[in-house]
């Protein structure tokens, strides 16, 4: 044991048990997403594979979503967690989690993409965890990050304070801007969490005007 692990002892993220981020225990109450139980992104209801329903598909929208656990218990501690101080070892065990079973088809991805801070809430949090956990996910997988192509020009509400539909749908404009065209990519959109999705749409959007072919959301919860 070293200094540092004296110092600041791994703890449970679920339970506050020093020894590991994920006990045993807490282990035993993460939820699973199993592949039946998979959503269309763009509407929400069950889909086969999380591929968005034909009557769904838009120009500009998501092609598809893969989510690997429910966002409860131990899991959205330790997506707090991630958010709240970077620890590159929680980051590590979290991404392991995933199981080899559930990860994601890459053989026709570019890149994975992970979704980006605004620069002011950057600033303040010191890190974006979407790019951490994105980049850990990303080399599990043996595909490059990119971080240049998609940038979030203005900061937003959280979409969970926006009341009715059409404050999301407003929220979510002029959002997110391409950085530079993109030539028919494959891209794999990346964040810890989709919940409404709307921030995830707004990005498939941009990113498709720009020139993007095909993108499939992949969010470690929701
Ligand atoms: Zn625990
Ligand atoms: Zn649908």
């Amino acid at each position: 044991m070293n200094l540092l692990d004296i110092l600041f002892p791994k703890r449970c993220v679920g339970c506050g048990r020093i020894g590991t981020y994920f006990c045993e225990k807490c282990r035993g109450r993460i939820r699973y997403i199993a592949a039946n139980e998979a959503i269309c992104p763009m509407c929400g209801h069950s889909a086969i594979d999380g591929a968005t329903h034909p009557g769904c598909r838009t120009r500009y929208g998501l092609d598809g979503l893969t989510s690997f656990f429910r966002y409860d218990g131990p899991i959205r501690k330790a997506v707090q967690s991630v958010k709240y101080r970077l620890i590159t070892d929680l980051v590590t065990e979290f991404v392991s989690l995933v199981p080899q079973s559930s990860v994601v088809d890459t053989s026709a991805a570019d890149y994975f993409l992970p979704m980006p801070l605004h620069a002011s809430r950057l600033k303040s949090r010191g890190f974006n965890q979407a790019e951490v956990l994105g980049t850990a996910f990303a080399a599990r997988l043996h595909i490059p990050v990119a971080l240049d192509i998609l940038r979030r020009v203005r900061a937003t509400a959280p979409q969970v304070a926006m009341k009715t539909r059409e404050d999301r749908l407003n929220n979510m404009k002029h959002v997110f801007q391409a950085a530079r065209t993109i030539q028919n990519d494959h891209i794999l959109l990346f964040d810890d969490v989709f919940t409404t999705g709307a921030t995830m749409r707004a990005a498939a959007n941009a990113l498709k005007r720009a020139g993007a072919k095909y993108i499939w959301a992949v969010t470690m919860a929701r």
